[in-house]
């Protein structure tokens, strides 16, 4: 394998040479996404050096579990050889076009590959660098469409309290976590949003399904109250992945998608986390949950975070219905430079071949043991609940067992499981109280044993750092 060149200045003279000086240009120079309070602009973080399979090594030379897969993307593990050897050969074939007048073949294949794996009708696809900006898209187009049909009132959007949807202006407007928004402007006038479906935060007394009527009966007088004429969209995540893997209450998105119908309102599957094999199939939405969306976001797993890479599957209705509007020669005036990337779309070829050529099954044979191992946690008095469906789970930690009540968010619980976790071989991703683990889907039985085991522990001395 060809060595990674080093990074060398002006002069020649070699650039961040050890350990400890990459780490100081890090904190001077980069600016970190998500940087934690007080730090702005500064902040040390720990390096990572390389990954295999479901491991990866840090700056210290330690192993460790990789318990996100990054954020939830590196789906089909570290260092793949055919992924590195497709992004290499496509960039020696075609590394770009542009796709402002032309196409390229990567992109169409992979195009009909997931048309084939969507829902029925969702046989058109648009590309983008990621998952903000597949949302963006997604609005823009229900935006677009309804300019086009004559109605350019139709144009809220409906989202979730406890949803994400990424970081861009209008997608971080639908965001319903409060520190999304505490030091951040939005475009809140085009925003209404729902109560978050979390069963295990329904009030007390109220039985799932009386939980999920509630849900349902919500959006139904918002329609009523705002009128069906200026709501454009409904977005929702099957399960809401940053937000602490909530899985909604049984029938909760079919019957959210039904009201959508009735009032011709378009539902946005945002698939960013719950595609591409996290659940156990490509695209989630009909397999797991039933729904046929009009259009569904994803990013992430498409090229298991190898290449930046996201899209909107849209329903071919949609582009009908505008072609037979009086606007037929109404102009999408959206595109960006990286659209149908040729190497991103070759990667996610190569990516879906792996996914379809076992990996999908493996997912799904090794989920239950996933799910078991981490559910049988919740004897530990931390931990108020284990949830989570497919390879993705949540570990809450409550206050106390009795009343579930949460603990004060300064003890950030998960921070300091991680940090223990670290110590024994396991990276977890921490929000607040909570941890959220989603592997590589490559992990075997014993691995997920191994995970387990290492959470346990990181989850008991916690605990005893709070007495
Ligand atoms: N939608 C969901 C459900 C996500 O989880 C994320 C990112 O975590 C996004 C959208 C934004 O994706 P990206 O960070 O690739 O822009």
């Amino acid at each position: 394998m060809a060595a990674i060149p080093k990074a060398t200045g002006g002069n020649g003279d070699a650039i961040g040479d050890g350990p400890d000086e990459l780490t100081l240009l890090a904190e001077r120079h980069l600016v970190q996404p998500w940087p934690v309070s007080g730090s702005i602009g500064a902040e040390a973080r720990g390096r990572l050096e390389a990954g295999e399979g479901i491991y990866v090594t840090d700056a210290a030379g330690r192993r460790l579990i990789d318990g996100p897969a990054g954020m939830w993307c590196v789906n089909a593990g570290h260092r793949r050889q055919e992924l590195a050897d497709v992004m290499a050969a496509q960039a020696m074939e075609l590394s770009y076009n542009s796709p402002w007048y032309t196409t390229n073949a990567p992109s169409a294949v992979l195009s009909k590959r997931l048309a084939d794996h969507a829902p029925d009708g969702l046989d058109h696809v648009f590309y983008t660098t990621g998952g903000s900006s597949a949302v963006e898209t997604a609005l823009r187009f229900m935006q677009f469409a309804n300019n086009v049909k004559g109605r350019p009132d139709k144009k809220l959007i409906v989202s979730r309290q406890g949803g994400y949807h990424g970081s861009t202006y209008l997608s971080a407007s639908l965001n319903g976590r409060p520190r999304d928004h505490d030091w951040m402007d939005s475009a809140e006038g085009l925003v209404i949003k729902l109560t978050c479906p979390n069963p295990f935060r329904r009030p007390e007394g109220v039985g799932e399904a009386e939980f999920c009527d509630a849900l349902v009966a919500e959006f139904r007088d918002v329609i009523e109250k705002v009128g069906a004429g200026r709501i454009g969209a409904f977005i929702a995540e099957p399960i809401m992945a940053s937000g602490g893997v909530i899985v909604p209450p049984e029938g909760y998105l079919v019957r959210m998608r039904e009201l959508c119908r009735e009032h011709d309102i378009l539902f946005i599957a945002d698939e960013v986390v719950t595609a591409f094999g996290r659940l156990g199939h490509v695209f989630a939405s009909q397999e797991v949950f039933g729904l046929d969306p009009d259009m569904i976001t994803f990013a992430k797993g498409v090229t298991s975070g190898y290449f930046p890479l996201g899209g909107v599957m849209i329903a071919g209705r949609l582009f009908e219905e505008l072609r037979r509007s009086n606007h037929s020669d109404a102009m999408f005036a959206h595109g960006l430079t990286y659209s149908s990337h040729p190497i991103g779309c070759a990667v996610a070829l190569k990516n879906l071949d792996i996914l379809e050529g076992g990996l999908l099954d493996h997912a799904r044979d090794v989920s239950g043991h996933f799910q078991s191992s981490l559910k049988a946690l919740e004897d530990l008095p931390l931990v108020g609940e284990v949830r989570g469906l497919g390879l993705m789970a949540c570990v809450e930690c409550v206050a106390d067992r009795v009343s579930n009540n949460p603990l004060t968010l300064d003890l950030e619980v998960g921070k300091r499981i991680d940090t223990h976790c670290q110590e024994l071989g396991l990276l977890v991703r921490p929000l607040i109280n909570m941890c959220v683990m989603s592997p590589p889907l490559t992990i075997s039985k014993s691995q997920i044993d191994d995970m387990a085991t290492i959470l346990r522990r990181g989850i008991e001395l916690t605990t005893d750092d709070l007495v």
